[in-house]
C-alpha cells in the first residue's frame, strides 16, 4: 500500500472477487473482477439487480476486453451466479477496450441495448474500423513532431489502432445515450449520470444518492493516476484541464460515498483522493517548471523529467501523451508557449519566469 492509499479507507478489506463470482458490495450491487494481459492486470465490473420494462434482470456496468477468459468468465456468471434471471442492460463508462470490448458480444446475447455517451459511441466506430493509412502516417508524425526517433516507439505506434478493433471487434449497431445529470432508475434506485473529460471523450459515472454509492470508472481511482494524454487524432487538446474541471463535480458529491473503481479496491475517502490526484499533477507540473527555467524542451525531454524508469514502446506512447498533457495545460493557460517547428517545443513565457 503506498502512502496516499493509507489515508483511503479500504471499507470492504482485503478481499477479491474470484473469477467467475460476484461479492455482494451494496444492497443489489456485485463486484466482479476479470483479467487483463496488462501491466495493468485486472478490471472491476459491476452488476446491478434490475428491472426494466417490465422483466426482473440485471444491468452490467462495464464489460471487459474481448479475450476467451472474460466470455469464459461471463458464461460461468450466467450460469450459476444471475438467480436465472437474464441481464436486461448493458452500461459502459467510457470506450477503451478493458470497459467496452464485450459489449458486443454482451448485447447479442441477452439481445438487450447498450448504454453510453454518444461521444464515445460514435468515436469507438471510428476507431474500430480499419485506419486510413493516412491516419496512421498521421500518428508517426505526431509522435516525430514531439522529438521522438526511436524506431521501437514508432513501430508501436502503427499498431495502436489495430490493437483497439483487435479488443473492441464490433459495437452493437444500436445505443441508449447516457449524458450528464440523467436520472436512469436501475431496479429499486436512481443513478445520476456524472460526464468526465480528459481521460476518455465522454467518461460516464453513476451515482446512487439513495445507496451514497458511486460507480467511479476510470475518473477517480485509489492506487494508480488516470491516464490523462493528449493523442495525435486531437493534436491541441487540453486533456488535463478538463480532467481536474471534471473533478471539481466529483468533489461536491459526499465524502463518504463509497467509490467503486474500475481498478482497484473499492474505498471510502472521494474527497481525500481528489486532493492527492490534483496534488500529484500540481507536482508534475512543479517538476517541468524546474527543470525548465530557460530554453525549450520537446515533448520527449519532458518525459525525461516526468518518467525516470526505463520505458518500452507502449509506454513511451502513453509517457510522451501524458507529458504532453502537463505540456499542454502549461500552454494553454498562457504560462508556456508552443514554438511550431520540425519539432515541436516549448519554453516558459519571459513574463512568468519573473515571478
Ligand atoms: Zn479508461
Amino acid at each position: 500500500m503506498n502512502a496516499d492509499e493509507k489515508e483511503l479507507d479500504y471499507c470492504l478489506g482485503e478481499h477479491l472477487p474470484t473469477p467467475g463470482t460476484r461479492t455482494e458490495v451494496a444492497p443489489g450491487v456485485f463486484w466482479l473482477r476479470m483479467v487483463l494481459p496488462f501491466a495493468l492486470d485486472h478490471i472491476n465490473l459491476w452488476l446491478l439487480r434490475d428491472r426494466y420494462e417490465g422483466r426482473e434482470g440485471w444491468a452490467i456496468v462495464d464489460c471487459c476486453l474481448d479475450q476467451d477468459s472474460s466470455r469464459e468468465q461471463w458464461q460461468q456468471l450466467f450460469d450459476t451466479g444471475l438467480e436465472g434471471l437474464p441481464v436486461l442492460r448493458v452500461f459502459v463508462t467510457h470506450l477503451h477496450p478493458d470497459h467496452l470490448g464485450l459489449a458486443h458480444w454482451l448485447c447479442d446475447y441477452w439481445n438487450v441495448p447498450l448504454w453510453i455517451s454518444a461521444t464515445d459511441y460514435h468515436t469507438a466506430h471510428s476507431l474500430i474500423h480499419p485506419s486510413h493509412p493516412q491516419h496512421r502516417d498521421q500518428a508517426v508524425t505526431f509522435m516525430q513532431s514531439h522529438g521522438i526517433t526511436n524506431t521501437d516507439v514508432l513501430n508501436a505506434v502503427t499498431q495502436r489502432d489495430f490493437q483497439f478493433s483487435h479488443m473492441v471487434p464490433a459495437l452493437p449497431a444500436q445505443y441508449v445515450r447516457l449524458y450528464d445529470g440523467l436520472s436512469v432508475t436501475i431496479g429499486d434506485h436512481i443513478w445520476t449520470c456524472i460526464s468526465g473529460y480528459g481521460h476518455a471523450p465522454e467518461h460516464i459515472a453513476l451515482y446512487c444518492p439513495t445507496m451514497n454509492v458511486l460507480i467511479t470508472g476510470d475518473m477517480v481511482l485509489p492506487r494508480i493516476s488516470t491516464n490523462i494524454s493528449v493523442y495525435h487524432s486531437e493534436p491541441l487538446a487540453n486533456p488535463l484541464q478538463l480532467f481536474l474541471d471534471s473533478l471539481k463535480k466529483f468533489n461536491a458529491l459526499p465524502a463518504d460515498c463509497l467509490c467503486l473503481p474500475s481498478h482497484g479496491k473499492p474505498f471510502r475517502g472521494l474527497h481525500i483522493r481528489i486532493t492527492q490526484l490534483n496534488l500529484h499533477h500540481q507536482d508534475r507540473l512543479q517538476d517541468l517548471r524546474q527543470a525548465f527555467t530557460h530554453g525549450e524542451m520537446s515533448a520527449a525531454e519532458a518525459m525525461g523529467v516526468l518518467f525516470k524508469r526505463e520505458l518500452d514502446g507502449h509506454q513511451t506512447i502513453f509517457a510522451l501523451g501524458e507529458s504532453l498533457a502537463h505540456l499542454h495545460l502549461l500552454w494553454w493557460r498562457g504560462e508556456w508557449e508552443r514554438v511550431a517547428g520540425k519539432v515541436i517545443r516549448f519554453k516558459p513565457i519571459a513574463a512568468t519566469l519573473a515571478h
